[in-house]
């Protein structure tokens, strides 16, 4: 291995100019120590460090990456819209291509875009707080949905990953008005909705939730949220930035409420649909979005909203991601699961696999499902820095903390799936 020199001294320039040396905490490898990798490169599955390694990407920047790094369509996508002009500050065509796309694949009625996730839940809240004129909001411990003041409390990603509580910073008076519940239990929710029924503007939930590693609703829980909203006036948000366009062509929402016939009133997108660029959005019930400025009372804006260059890079994305790229997902990572089941059962270390759709996490240290946020922190975290180290080592990147989903792309070919293959026994060996 060529070893890491040369990301070391990028990563001590950027400790000299930058809190951590790093723009979004997880990257710093603070979880699982030793030096962050500077990547120089992404080609389809693969990623190339500075010092010349090279990794399988089972994180695809967290997500966004469905189709693999540089598909030769949207690189040339990207290059014809940004000679066009980068930001206009007007409406242009791709916006509303990407919106029509997105109103085609899912239950909204409209949308509106933004540039990150966070935008996207925080303006979701407000407009479920100025539809409804309540205050009270309720979220699920684990859940991580963007580092929106009301709702880092008890949240997952880099949160938990650093052990925080919430975050200094944050007023009393910004998280009194959020309920936090534990994930999966009707019980907790009936019984808040028995207290505050009348109070509360929404229940905001990850459609599957992914920041506390891979923990998929228990049947018939996010129609069961959706059910009890309804009943009391509220607004069921589903969280679809990390599951949107990435576990179907409709997110999570095609796994469950398509089949089930229940709706979300208001939703919130990201990652997938920015192919790689910064683009979100959220959307819901025609009624409701109406209340938005201009047409409504509600405010919300963006310098690069809608920008052209991000949504022709998310609209061609989503139009390649056809129902054979989805199959192909669901495939390989069925695929990478076995082969994490088979390398550590065979070196006798205590793991649980789950998914939601084709986002899977690698629990260690324990064998019963995890179903909530106290399951998720009773992993064994030493387990997963060995494991994690050894999957580096042997070429395979995973999140470099373990309440992290893993993330495939369709460019996950044979040659990948070999290199994952024999990175996993090795490494399952030093997790033991
Ligand atoms: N919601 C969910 C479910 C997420 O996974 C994330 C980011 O990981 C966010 C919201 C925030 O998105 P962003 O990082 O683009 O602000």
């Amino acid at each position: 291995m060529p070893g890491s020199e040369i990301s070391q001294t990028l990563f001590d320039r950027a400790r000299a100019v930058s809190p951590g040396g790093v723009n979004s905490p997880v990257r710093a490898f603070r979880a699982v120590g030793g030096t962050p990798r500077f990547m120089r490169e992404g080609k389809g599955a693969w990623l190339t460090d500075v010092d010349g390694n090279t990794y399988v990407d089972l994180v695809a920047s967290w997500g966004p990456m469905l189709l693999g790094h540089a598909r030769p369509e949207v690189i040339e996508a990207v290059r014809e819209a940004a000679a066009r002009g980068t930001s206009f500050g007007t409406p242009s065509e791709p916006e509303v291509a990407l919106a029509e796309e997105i109103v085609a694949r899912t239950p909204v009625d409209l949308v509106r875009m933004v540039s990150s996730g966070t935008e996207a839940t925080m303006s979701a809240i407000r407009l479920a707080r100025g539809w409804t004129g309540r205050d009270l909001i309720v979220k699920f411990a684990g859940c991580y949905h963007g580092h929106v003041d009301a709702l880092l409390v008890e949240a997952g990603s880099g949160v938990v990953t650093f052990g925080l509580p919430g975050t200094p910073g944050i007023p009393t008076a910004s998280t009194a008005q959020t309920l936090v519940l534990p994930y999966n239990d009707r019980e907790a929710v009936a019984a808040a909705f028995a207290e505050h029924g009348a109070q509360i503007a929404c229940v905001i939930t990850e459609a599957a939730p992914g920041n506390m590693g891979a923990v998929p609703p228990l049947p018939g829980f996010n129609e069961f949220l959706a059910q009890t909203c309804r009943a009391h006036g509220a607004l069921f948000v589903s969280d679809e930035v990390m599951t949107g366009f990435r576990v179907s062509r409709s997110g999570h929402w095609g796994l469950d409420g398509a089949r089930e016939g229940w709706a979300p009133d208001l939703m919130t997108f990201g990652k997938v649909m920015g192919g790689g660029f910064p683009a979100a959005a959220f959307g819901g019930r025609e009624e409701i979005m109406r209340q938005l400025a201009p047409e409504g009372p509600v405010y919300q804006a963006g310098t690069l909203s809608g920008n052209p260059v991000a949504t022709t890079a998310g609209l061609t994305t989503l139009r390649l991601a056809t129902d054979d790229v989805y199959a192909h997902l669901d495939q390989v990572a069925g695929t990478i699961q076995a082969m994490a089941v088979k390398a550590l059962e065979t070196a006798g270390v205590p793991h649980v696999v789950q998914s939601a759709g084709n986002l899977f996490s690698v629990f260690l240290g324990r064998t019963e499902p995890v179903v909530d946020f106290a399951d998720a922190q009773a992993q064994s975290q030493p387990a997963y820095k060995a494991f994690f180290h050894a999957m580096l080592d042997h070429g395979v990147y995973l999140p470099p903390s373990a309440f992290e989903a893993w993330f495939v792309s369709d460019a996950l070919d044979a040659d990948a799936l070999d290199a994952v293959e024999r990175a996993l026994a090795p490494s399952a060996r030093a997790a033991a």
